[in-house]
């Protein structure tokens, strides 16, 4: 696939009632969309996969905290200190970019000629660029000339750039609670939902009467002041996360990261139909690592436009709990009765982006088949925002009626789309594009034996079967 293909998506997206551009009668707010009718339900579909998985396991548990928390909650996570991506202006052009993803759109002998400088080892990976970044953001007195030396090109104007040093960019939205701005800090929408899991675990645990190891599951919108959001969906300022935060002894924080990495990458290929090679793990070198973590890898989906991650896997140590007890005055250790231990557990998180895993079921559904001339969404059944389309031969003799008994009978438990207009083939063609697994038609043989023709998506094989029949072959072919 490639990035022409993303295009298609786009469009299709905006043509079915997946996605639409935000604020369009207003000319649109950059990187923010909004979903359709079938966009809630593929979304929906998708998180109930996710929630369901952590359900599962009897030791998690689900939470819903707020968005806006207490100010000092991102003090102690250090995001007011560290979450910051490094970033250059372009003298010229004016333009701004993140670091790493302007090098990312640079030739490698550009690459070469800034390793050189900086004196790093060329692994050309993200590794490499991430060093990159870091060095340029930790020595910028003595590199502020190095993008220009190695002969960075703005991708703006396609000229080699003068570059501004390199400077931090504070990724956090910042806004103020009541009426007065003066009166207290700064309040901030939150960048991952994690905090509110961390500063609760201790009233979970205690109501739930948990014993470590036990996790905590959380879906919600989180914001982040991208300095570049593109790809459509996969990077926007508001975006929801779906995370599960695993809390263990910290003896076995190793022997838990292997499970969850063996479990979430699983999770991808078994409930959202993913083929295994189009997944791939990228463990984070040491420099790369956040300020909290001791070990991060990535899931990553090859997407149309490169491999991108969908998940972050992350050992996350005592840190938060043992910096919010810090601030706060308050014991955040677990106590184990049977033991008698007193201890920080250490976390393990999940962490992954709702709109990122519906931008990959997207890409790993589209097809074009060119043979019959027809575009498909090859949506897995369960994910399916329809799951049949009913359609009557002809507007009339009986037959609309018909169909909508049929229509009655079946939604309630898998939902149908009616549709009544234009030849049948037509219809099941729109029906592809939106990924309705199986289409019915209702024809005057329908009212003499009550049998209908049923028509599978992939294959657009056709059946004969009777009506009480419907639900099963469903159950058998999907
Ligand atoms: P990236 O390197 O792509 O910026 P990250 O490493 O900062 O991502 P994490 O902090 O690990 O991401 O967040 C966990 C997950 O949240 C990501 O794997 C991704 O699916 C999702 N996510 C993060 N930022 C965004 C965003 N701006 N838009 C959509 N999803 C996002």
């Amino acid at each position: 696939m490639s990035i022409k293909h993303l295009d298609k998506i786009v469009s299709l997206c905006k043509r079915k009632g997946f996605v639409f551009p935000n604020s369009e009668i207003y000319g649109g707010l950059k990187a923010s969309y909004d979903y359709g009718p079938l966009g809630v339900e593929l979304k929906k579909a998708i998180s109930e996969k996710w929630w369901k998985a952590m359900m599962n396991n009897s030791n998690i548990v689900g939470l819903d905290s707020s968005i806006m928390v207490h100010p000092d909650v991102w003090e102690a996570s250090g995001h007011i200190a560290n979450f910051n991506d490094p970033l250059t202006d372009n003298k010229d052009s004016k333009k701004r970019y993140r670091i790493d993803d302007l090098l990312s759109q640079q030739k490698s002998k550009v690459i070469d000629a800034l390793c050189e400088i900086l004196s790093i080892e060329n692994k050309n990976d993200n590794n490499t660029l991430d060093k990159i970044s870091h060095t340029l953001l930790q020595e910028s007195d003595k590199y502020s000339n190095a993008l220009e030396s190695a002969g960075v090109i703005d991708p703006f104007s396609g000229n080699i750039g003068k570059w501004t040093p390199a400077t931090q960019f504070n990724l956090m939205f910042q806004t103020n609670s009541g009426p007065s701005e003066k009166s207290g800090k700064s309040i901030y929408l939150r960048p991952e939902t994690a905090q509110g899991i961390y500063i609760n675990y201790l009233l979970v645990q205690n109501s739930m009467r948990l014993k470590v190891p036990f996790g905590i599951a959380q879906i919600g919108k989180a914001f982040r002041n991208e300095i570049i959001a593109r790809n459509f969906i996969f990077r926007t300022r508001e975006f929801e996360q779906m995370e599960m935060q695993y809390f263990v002894h910290p003896s076995e924080d190793e022997s838990s990261m292997e499970h969850w990495k063996d479990k979430r990458i699983s999770f991808y290929s078994e409930e959202l139909g993913i083929r295994k090679d189009n997944l791939k793990f990228h463990q984070h070198s040491e420099d790369a690592l956040a300020h909290y973590a001791k070990d991060a890898f990535d899931i990553e989906y090859n997407f149309p436009f490169g491999w991108g991650e969908v998940e972050g896997i992350h050992n996350r140590t005592d840190f938060d709990l043992k910096e919010h007890e810090k601030l706060s005055g308050k014991n955040m250790m677990y106590f184990d009765a049977l033991k008698n231990e007193k201890y920080h557990p250490f976390i393990i998180e999940t962490s992954t982006g709702l709109n990122r895993l519906f931008l990959m079921v997207l890409c790993e559904s589209y097809y074009e088949d060119n043979e019959n001339n027809r575009t498909v969404l090859k949506l897995p059944f369960d994910l399916a925002p329809n799951k049949i389309v009913i359609c009557p031969l002809l507007k009339k003799d009986g037959l609309p009626e018909k169909a909508k008994e049929i229509y009655d009978s079946i939604n309630a438990t898998h939902k149908c789309v009616y549709d009544q207009q234009g030849s049948i083939g037509k219809r099941y063609y729109r029906q592809d594009e939106a990924g309705t697994p199986f289409g019915i038609t209702i024809d005057h043989e329908t009212l003499e034996d009550n049998s209908i023709t049923i028509r599978e998506r992939d294959s657009m094989e056709q059946h004969r079967i009777p009506v009480d029949n419907i639900l099963k072959f469903i159950l058998e072919n999907k």
